[in-house]
């Protein structure tokens, strides 16, 4: 995985990167790669992911696999390293729709040792795993996750979902979301500086690493050449960006900004959901790209989360599943379902609906032939 949870490809991973295995010179996705590579190479069943921008679902959507990000809340986080507060999400990662359902109702429900856990009942997900159906409901598409930047085959393949989900019964509805478009740069701010708060407690006397302790120095200068020693470039970069955003007089210019259109986004859904019962969207803009293309161009990397990145600013919940290879490189696209906070149920409906439906025209969800195994 990236360290810290931080990246879209595994490569600000201190143990070098994760191959893809759909093909080992390209990324297997991130922060989560790791589990997605382990679940499309068949050496696991069922793996576990947290998903702050997309980190669940976009390693899912370039493997070809199925990947949850419950609503904020959901899941416990007891044990978990924090990133970003107010946006990490633990979820479920599986080869299937069913397979996702059963461990998201395995680790879903209320947990006292997380006081941001929801004192609810959890959605009846693996109900509506074992039932999939999309008749009679009201799918939205939103007309900002389209155009400059999307691949073609991807967005071939997720106008030929939105076709199925139409012959399935399902009435498509167009919308506008025009602050979706500021999620990214939102997101690149809190994100960020809730990191920046968070990762302030490895400084050396706690936990983990310690260096440079030979008795000379003081605590300043052993947190210092352990921080240097122990945090990669991608986690400083943020540590930075987040500590200067924060810092008096910029606040409310940087953090109080990304705040306000954060409030844009939620609202943005809020009239979405008045209208649909779920949306749908590509999940990533391309398919799993080359390791290396990205890795010296953060901002490229950054855009890898286009459309995964409003969903955890508002909290509510989304899934990643296959849809099928892009006709120019033959690679995973993922299809992304959207669906009200609390209304996971939902996601697990329209996904059992859509993958039954690519498996009986395809033989396997992913390839227009039957595979040869
Ligand atoms: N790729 C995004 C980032 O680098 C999301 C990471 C995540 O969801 N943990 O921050």
């Amino acid at each position: 995985m990236d360290e810290f949870a931080m990246g879209s490809s595994t490569e600000n991973s201190a143990y070098g990167p994760t191959g893809n295995p759909w093909d080992l010179t390209r990324i297997p996705g991130g922060s989560g790669g790791g589990s997605s590579a382990a679940l499309a190479s068949y050496e696991a069943p069922l793996a576990l992911g947290t998903d702050t921008g997309g980190s669940i679902r976009q390693p899912a959507a370039v493997t070809g696999t199925v990947g949850v990000k419950p609503t904020y809340g959901g899941v416990s986080r007891y044990g978990m390293v924090a990133f970003s507060s107010s946006l990490d999400q633990g979820g479920p990662c599986a080869r299937t729709v069913l397979d996702a359902a059963l461990l998201h109702e395995a680790i879903a429900g209320h947990d006292p040792l997380d006081s941001t856990s929801i004192d609810a009942p959890v959605p009846p997900v693996v109900e509506a795993a074992r039932n999939g159906s999309v008749a009679g409901m009201r799918v939205g598409v939103v007309k900002q996750f389209a155009g400059e930047g999307y691949q073609a085959g991807v967005v071939q393949r997720f106008n030929e979902s939105v076709a199925l989900l139409k012959e399935l019964g399902a009435e498509i509805v167009e919308l506008d979301c025009p602050s979706f478009d500021l999620g990214l740069s939102a997101y690149y701010l809190i994100a960020p500086s809730e990191c920046s708060s968070n990762l302030a407690r490895f400084d050396a006397m706690r936990y983990g690493l310690r260096v440079g302790d030979d008795g000379t120095k003081s605590a300043e200068d052993v947190t210092a050449l352990t921080r240097e020693a122990g945090f990669g470039d991608e986690v400083k970069r943020r540590v930075m960006l987040g500590t200067y955003a924060l810092s008096s007089g910029y606040y409310d210019a940087y953090y109080g900004s990304a705040q306000k259109v954060r409030t844009l986004i939620t609202r943005d859904f809020e009239k979405a959901f008045e209208q649909v019962d779920v949306i749908v969207s590509p999940t990533t803009p391309t398919t799993a790209f080359p390791i290396g293309e990205r890795a010296d161009d953060p901002m490229a990397m950054y855009l890898a989360d286009l459309c995964t990145i409003p969903t955890n600013l508002a909290g509510n919940a989304a899934m990643s599943l296959p849809c099928g290879l892009a006709p120019e490189d033959g690679l995973p696209v993922g299809l992304q379902i959207i669906a009200p906070a609390m209304k996971d149920d939902r996601l697990y409906k329209v996904g059992a609906a859509v993958e039954a439906a690519f498996v009986e025209k395809w033989g396997h969800p992913l390839l227009e032939e039957a595979p040869s195994l």
